[in-house]
């Protein structure tokens, strides 16, 4: 069984619309104003998965500054995971300044059949992930209901690219200790957190927390898989791609080939963590 937590869908009409959003938005035009960027379809997503034998991935849209465009967003989530129950995992984009109202739009979207949060994307929306009294009523909730949140996290060194923004390990870290209970996506492997859990106090702050491998290609030396499976251990880590930003076939067939992964741990990355993550129980679906 092999998971993708981390895939990006937008509605045809926000793509045809792209323009539009650019002016609308200063991160979705950070994210988007190349004209090389892909859009990709629930769709394009599904025929994706099943080229490269992918069981079931978990879709996010665009976490937008505005929440009326968040909510906008979110109902072509709800539609695609109401179109493929069996394989997608829907993801809600809310804005946690908010507050009760980020709260309200999550409750409206896990009745509607999403079962969490992401991708936030702090430095597009504009919010302090570090800053408790922020994160209060949207963690409540998600602590409440059991569902994770995935956060963008990036490098403090290294190279720029679009979408990079500053949401360092520190942050995460923060929200992690302000939230011990809440289920934590770090994308893009936390922006290297992983190494800082061979510390005892920072290991125990982040027991809740995992990294998703989304856009590793971009990113890092492929070593990274087993520099992270030693510093954080193999159960932290989950399969992502970043699709359509990364090719999930390509992906999958070069983890298998160059990360120098164990068959054990290989299973428990590609997708055994999720699935335990996402209470994803009963038969495997066949493809
Ligand atoms: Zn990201």
């Amino acid at each position: 069984m092999i998971i993708d937590v981390h895939t990006h869908i937008m509605s045809p009409e926000i793509a045809a619309a792209k323009t539009v959003y650019l002016a609308r938005d200063r991160w979705f035009d950070e994210c988007y104003r190349d004209p090389k960027a892909r859009f990709a379809t629930a769709e394009s997503l599904v025929a994706s998965m099943h080229t490269a034998r992918i069981t079931r991935a978990v879709v996010t849209g665009f976490a937008f500054a505005d929440p009326g465009l968040c909510a906008a967003s979110n109902d072509y989530i709800i539609e695609a995971v109401r179109r493929f129950p069996d394989r997608l995992i829907g993801l809600a984009a809310v804005q946690p300044n908010g507050g009760d109202a980020a709260v309200y739009e999550l409750e409206r979207c896990l009745k509607a059949g999403l079962s969490g949060v992401g991708e936030l994307l702090p430095d597009g929306q504009d919010f302090d992930p570090a800053s408790r009294e922020t994160m209060l009523p949207l963690a409540t909730a998600l602590q409440k209901y059991g569902a994770p949140l995935m956060i963008h996290t990036s490098e403090p060194v290294g190279h720029l690219y679009p979408g990079k923004g500053k949401t360092w390990p520190p942050k995460i870290l923060e929200l992690a200790t302000n939230f011990p209970e809440l289920k934590i996506i770090a994308a893009h492997w936390g922006g290297g957190l992983p190494f800082y859990e061979l510390m005892p106090e920072v290991r125990l702050a982040l027991a809740n927390l995992y990294y998703d491998t989304a856009a590793t290609t971009y990113l890092y030396d492929f070593r990274v898989f087993r520099a992270a499976a030693l510093a954080s251990g193999v159960s932290k880590i989950l399969f992502a791609t970043d699709y359509p930003l990364l090719k999930q076939d390509r992906l999958v067939r070069r983890i298998r080939g160059e990360a120098g992964l164990s068959p054990e741990e290989l299973d428990l990355i590609m997708g055994q963590n999720a699935a335990l993550l996402f209470n994803l129980t009963g038969p495997e679906t066949n493809i």
